[in-house]
């Protein structure tokens, strides 16, 4: 079973998205089925609707799933496994206050050496344990050798004891942390495959510590995805718009072209445009560079274009709030100049909407109009252009100026002639 763990505590980022289409991808192709956990265990993080609007996202980009779970529901386990590793004397109650934690890791920062948790409470009594009312979390013992985790795309790092330190498993309130959390639902999940951020790859040898504690000796594959960069080089966050997915799809990004877009960054695909099940056939986690991956808007604008230039006119037709085949054709006319759904309506609404004519065209507009609202219906934009000009005796930039300003709603833009074949129908309503 491969699994997506998303925290219900913020919009969906870009990040998490190219998460879930990669498990989504690896779990088809190794024919194991998907689990979806919504990692609530941090109750106050928690947004409500977030969860939902997870569900909702996943639906969209066609990623199913086979299995659903709320981390919080798996309480009783991590209380359980907690006890056991107490039992075991893998695991001590650890009564440090944070005041004392906290004072303890300034030091560490003032004289410039790396805090590690100083062993106090490791070896207490079991009457001094007893005898203590103080509110206490629950810590594993650091282990007694190195960890060495293998990454799909990372290759081999290892960890020192040190580095994986005495953590803490169950914190003072009785909740789980999220590395025992999550050490402890992929193995009740029997998880064989963990594809996540990259910045995990510091708690992976923390999870499997736990899992080694606890005698679990399944080898669980990892797969770390280097992070994510905005156009600036640093690391795409909250405040880059173009992390969120619902903002990228606000803006009229495909779903398509988004997936086409998440899985070719950093990546080698043999082709530039494609779509989830074609990528489904070849995609390989290992030739995903180590790497950071840069966002580029640009380049995502343009899949968007490819993607939008092989829809069903009827189809864009919906997606620019019409029903109309001849629109859908219109729309592809303007994507000349148009890359994203949102820069589509609105090229399309200028067209159906009250005209802004500079003062310059205004007369050579009201002439046009008048004489296009009596015209007779001409099939083709030469006669309908012929007609126009014996009758207002305009030609070159005066009437082409008004003319693209009346039936193209701008004064830039795709050649008349093209506008006019799926407008022709329309026209009287297009002028009005
Ligand atoms: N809940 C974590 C997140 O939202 C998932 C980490 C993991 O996959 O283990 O990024």
């Amino acid at each position: 079973m491969l699994r997506f763990a998303p925290s219900p505590t913020g919009d969906m980022h870009i990040g998490n998205l190219r998460v879930a289409l990669f498990n989504y991808i690896s779990a088809l192709q190794r024919d194991e089925p998907l689990l979806i956990r919504i990692e609530d265990s941090d109750q106050e993080r928690n947004i409500p609707g977030k969860e939902k609007e997870i569900f909702e996202i996943l639906a969209l980009f066609g990623i199913k799933h086979q299995e659903e779970q709320l981390q919080s529901n798996n309480l009783r386990f991590h209380r359980a496994m907690a006890i056991q590793l107490l039992q075991d004397k893998k695991a001590f109650n650890c009564f440090c206050t944070s005041e004392t934690l906290d004072a303890k890791r300034e030091a560490s920062k003032e004289g410039k050496i790396a805090y590690r948790y100083d062993g106090t409470c490791e070896n207490l009594s079991a009457e001094a344990v007893i005898d203590n009312t103080n509110p206490f979390t629950i810590r594993l013992k650091k282990p007694d050798h190195s960890i060495t985790v293998t990454d799909l795309i990372k290759g081999e790092s290892t960890f020192a004891p040190d580095d994986i330190d005495s953590f803490i498993l169950m914190r003072a309130d009785k909740y789980p942390t999220y590395n025992f959390a999550c050490a402890i639902d992929d193995m009740l999940a029997d998880i064989s495959l963990i594809i996540r951020g990259e910045d995990y790859l510091s708690d992976t040898p923390k999870q499997i510590a736990i899992h080694e504690a606890l005698g679990y000796t399944k080898k669980v594959e990892y797969a770390h995805l280097p992070i994510i960069l905005n156009t600036e080089g640093k690391k795409m966050s909250k405040r880059d718009d173009a992390s969120s997915v619902k903002w990228l799809l606000e803006e009229g990004f495909l779903p398509e072209a988004i997936t086409n877009y998440l899985i070719m960054m950093g990546n080698k695909t043999p082709t530039e445009i494609f779509n989830l099940k074609e990528a489904i056939k070849w995609f390989d986690l290992r030739t995903i560079s180590k790497a950071p991956a840069r966002f580029d808007i640009d380049k995502l604008k343009f899949i968007n274009r490819e993607h939008l230039k092989g829809l069903d006119p009827k189809e864009l037709s919906r997606y620019v709030g019409f029903a109309d085949e001849e629109i859908g054709q219109l729309a592809k006319v303007f994507l000349e100049e148009a890359s994203t759904l949102k820069e589509l309506r609105s090229k399309i609404s200028a067209v159906f909407a009250p005209k802004i004519v500079p003062d310059e065209y205004k007369e050579g507009f009201d002439i046009l109009r008048e004489i296009t609202l009596k015209a007779p219906h001409f099939d083709d934009y030469d006669s309908y252009k012929a007609y126009l000009m014996e009758h207002s005796g305009l030609k070159g930039k005066n009437l082409f100026q008004p003319l693209r300003i009346l039936i193209g709603g701008a004064e830039h833009g795709p050649e008349l002639n093209d506008l006019y074949q799926h407008l022709k129908n329309y026209l009287k309503e297009v002028v009005k």
